[in-house]
């Protein structure tokens, strides 16, 4: 078994994360990120405050019309009433003209709750249209920006990726798949030479009088027991 395949393996393939991490980390990737949540947040927005707006028009409605009756009742009532009007009715009729008034009273004063927040509402939805718009305009200019970094990355990437492909073939399958399995449980590198000398893994910490022996006698490869990295025998 040879490690040199899978060495030269993990160098090209951490070339091509390289790539990959420069692309996402890049601030036209953060900004594009950040645009397209700004845009979804006061999209939302917007949506809540239509329902918000309609339940108010509701609202308002429903005591408008609670308000014309009333009128005309007060209009009947003073229809109704005369020189030759009883007085035992003359005082339901006022008792009754007491209770509309008061009614009245609290209708106007619904009206205008309802009237200042509709207004309320009314100023942070179009404050909330600018900023979607603004987002969105952004959110556009940045996409045309980062599409133009992935164009020009790419070339890089295909060339890599040609070359990772060819020097797979030339891999040890068992050092193949231990590559992938560690690669995916995070480790970068995999593969780390282990210092004689010092006995120690590349993290730096010495290893167990176990795995030191098993290194120290040449073993082409072992797990390192604190970073959990695959240390090698460097030639
Ligand atoms: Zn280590």
């Amino acid at each position: 078994m040879n490690i040199d395949k899978i060495l030269e393996y993990q160098k090209v393939d951490m070339e091509f994360m390289k790539l990959e991490d420069e692309m996402r980390t890049s601030d036209i990737a953060k900004k594009l990120i950040a645009y397209q949540g700004e845009r979804k947040r006061a999209v939302e927005e917007v949506k809540r405050l239509n329902l918000i707006a309609e339940e108010l028009f509701g609202n308002f409605e429903n005591v408008s019309s609670s308000y014309e009756k009333i009128t005309k009742e007060i209009d009947e009532i003073q229809k109704n009433i005369g020189e030759s009007t009883a007085d035992d009715i003359l005082d339901f009729y006022s008792k009754r003209l007491d209770q509309c008034v008061a009614l009245l009273d609290g209708h106007e004063k619904e009206l205008d709750r309802i009237i200042t927040e509709l207004s309320r509402a009314k100023s942070t939805f179009e404050a909330e249209m600018e900023n979607a718009n603004k987002a969105a305009a952004l959110e556009k200019t940045y996409m045309v920006k980062f599409e133009e970094m992935k164009k020009s990355k790419m070339e890089d990437a295909k060339r890599i990726d040609a070359e990772r492909k060819e020097i797979a073939k030339q891999v040890d399958e068992e050092l193949m798949r231990i590559y992938l399995d560690y690669k995916k449980r995070g480790k970068r590198p995999v593969f780390v030479p282990y210092l004689a000398e010092s006995h120690a893994c590349s993290c730096g910490v010495e290893v167990n009088a176990g795995v030191r022996g098993k290194m120290d006698n040449g073993e082409l490869y072992c797990e390192c027991p604190n970073c959990g990295r695959i240390m090698y025998n460097k030639k």
